[in-house]
């Protein structure tokens, strides 16, 4: 089917709100505005992931020492604290007084384990392969493609074995191992643009669970590809105009949509 004659162009944050919601999709398809509530708790994954994008610079001129990464990190820390209100007004016209303190706070209770994680993994992986995959060729490139009528941004590209591979930053928990499922949807659905762009097998991927210092290498599996394209279909056909069924989701309490979300699909009509 030609490209024109499908569905609304789908993004990758669009399968990202289904694999939490696909009812979010819906709502966010027709103007209704996902707003998560600016706290202490996010502005502290905003600063981690600032602070994320020193790691290569910080790790290629440190040497291997606890105590020097430490005090690089936090410095680092201080200027994103400084920079953060300046790259998002908006955000920070509305957040109360003191919460950009309380996240700072948050935030450098985090660099022992950050320093005492990136250490672990230059001495495990070897400086030279670690910055390769900190370091980014791109950062936040634009990818589309017209055939799975998908486009999205990745943190960043990076250039490891002789490959460009999409990198994604995360601020939230760590899984023990490997990476959370959504995370890894995330990074399939980035490679498989990677691939439309620019031709090749995208074989694997990175994962950056920043507030931990941690880097996962995750192998792009054709099942993960099959799934991809089965959220892309979904996504296509909600955007479209169908409404899928309400699942009691653990999200539900805390939703935006909540209010307008019921249970009964003929009750819908209330609203749009
Ligand atoms: S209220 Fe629950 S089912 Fe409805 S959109 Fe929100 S998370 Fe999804």
């Amino acid at each position: 089917m030609p490209a024109d004659s499908r569905n609304p162009e789908i993004s990758v944050s669009d399968l990202l709100l289904y694999i939490n919601c696909p009812r979010r999709v819906y709502f966010v398809s027709r103007g209704f505005e996902l707003l998560p509530e600016i706290n202490a708790s996010r502005l502290e994954r905003m600063l981690l992931k600032e602070l994320s994008l020193n790691y290569p610079e910080i790790v290629k001129k440190c040497s291997l020492n606890a105590d020097t990464l430490c005090k690089e990190l936090e410095s680092a820390l201080n200027q994103a604290c400084e920079d953060l209100p300046l790259m998002f007004p908006r955000e920070f016209a509305r957040i109360e007084e003191g919460i950009l303190e309380e996240a700072n706070a948050r935030a450098r209770a985090k660099i022992p384990e950050i320093a005492a994680n990136l250490l672990r993994g230059l001495e495990e992986y070897g400086k030279d392969p670690m910055l390769a995959a900190l370091t980014p060729v791109k950062t936040e490139p634009f990818l589309l493609s017209e055939k799975l009528n998908l486009k999205g941004v990745p943190s960043k590209l990076v250039c490891f074995e002789g490959m460009n591979v999409p990198s994604i930053i995360k601020p939230g928990n760590c899984p023990v191992q490997g990476v959370w499922a959504s995370d890894r949807m995330h990074v399939t659905s980035l490679a498989l643009l990677l691939e439309a762009e620019f031709g090749g097998e995208v074989p694997f991927a990175f994962v950056e669970y920043v507030s931990f210092g941690l880097l996962r290498k995750v192998v792009i599996r054709s099942s993960d590809r099959r799934e991809v394209l089965k959220i892309c279909r979904r996504v296509e056909k909600i955007k479209a105009g169908f409404m899928p069924e309400k699942t009691e989701e653990k999200f539900c309490t805390e939703c935006t949509f909540s209010e307008n979300c019921v249970s009964n699909p003929s009750l819908m009509s209330k609203f749009f």
